[in-house]
């Protein structure tokens, strides 16, 4: 039981899909009490029975990272109901549609503002509205994606808000090494999701992944989930700051692998898989 008496929250489960499903699936698997968020309530039903089956029921929190007072409304709960914890996961993004497609160069200063708000922002806020219940071996994740660090077709704005994520991840982790507090990222390579479901052509985005990834596959929620319980976990007690790619190794090609048919002609391998 690797996360055995630790205690944390997570924000962004949408639905069984969400890569913070994944993650809380894994943490309490391990022995972890885990708290979870929904945005408003509307989802608060849909999560129930999630809810129920990560056994926090009575941990079933509303935060919209996009007001403050929500954020401190969210650590009261959890110091009354958690006392101190040990990790948070930042599992939120989100850009106007405007910013997901089409010319980079028509997005408007608004959805600029917003994507960089709820998808960059609210990490520095959630580190330092929990700081004060935070234990002094603690680990807070969040979630990247190598669009934010090289160009990726429609991925836009969002690829902009994930390079200043990760510097963020960067910056906070120096900062809050200090009290005992580790930062670390996962770039995780492209999963079909609600919020994935609103990038321009990404089920092209999978296809290609799968083609060109040295796996040879596209990667699951339970495989990031697993990575990000390390991250929460001791086992990483010397690891912080970090950008860990959970990506079936794309990141590492810097030109597609090409076989030959027998008549010479290149071709892209791909088994099909998404
Ligand atoms: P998801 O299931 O749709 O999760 C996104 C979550 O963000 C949802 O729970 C959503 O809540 C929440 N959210 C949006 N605005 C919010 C706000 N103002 N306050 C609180 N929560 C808010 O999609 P996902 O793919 O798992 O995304 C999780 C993270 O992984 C994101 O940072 C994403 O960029 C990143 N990521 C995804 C992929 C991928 O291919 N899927 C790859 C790399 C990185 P509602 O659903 O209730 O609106």
């Amino acid at each position: 039981m690797i996360m055995k008496g630790k205690k944390g929250v997570i924000l962004g489960i949408a639905n069984k899909k969400s890569i913070a499903y994944g993650i809380a699936k894994s943490c309490e698997e391990q022995g972890a009490t885990v708290a979870i968020t929904f945005l408003n309530e509307r989802f608060q039903e849909k999560l129930a029975p999630i809810a129920d089956e990560l056994n926090c029921s009575e941990r079933l929190y509303p935060c919209d990272v996009s007001k403050p007072e929500e954020i401190v409304a969210l650590r009261e709960s959890l110091k009354k109901d958690l006392g101190e914890i040990d990790f948070i996961v930042h599992s939120i993004a989100f850009a106007p549609k405007e910013g997901l497609s089409g010319r980079f160069v028509d997005i408007s200063k608004e959805a600029f503002d917003i994507a960089m708000d709820i998808s960059v922002y609210s990490l520095i806020e959630l580190a330092r509205e929990l700081k004060p219940i935070m234990s002094d071996s603690s680990s807070i994740l969040t979630l990247s994606y190598y669009g934010g660090v090289k160009y990726i077709p429609n991925y836009n704005l969002m690829g902009v808000a994930k390079a200043t994520l990760e510097m963020t991840v960067k910056y906070l982790a120096e900062d809050l090494g200090k009290d005992g507090i580790r930062v670390n990222a996962i770039s995780a390579g492209p999963i079909k999701t609600l919020a994935a479901a609103g990038i321009g052509d990404f089920s092209f985005m999978l296809k290609w992944n799968a083609a060109h990834a040295p796996l040879k596959k596209n990667i699951t929620i339970e495989q990031v989930g697993n990575s990000g319980m390390y991250l929460l976990s001791d086992l990483s007690s010397g690891v912080t700051g970090e950008i860990h790619y959970v990506d079936g190794g794309y990141n590492i090609m810097g030109m597609p692998a090409v076989e030959f048919d027998e008549n010479g002609k290149p071709h892209i391998a791909w088994n099909g898989e998404n």
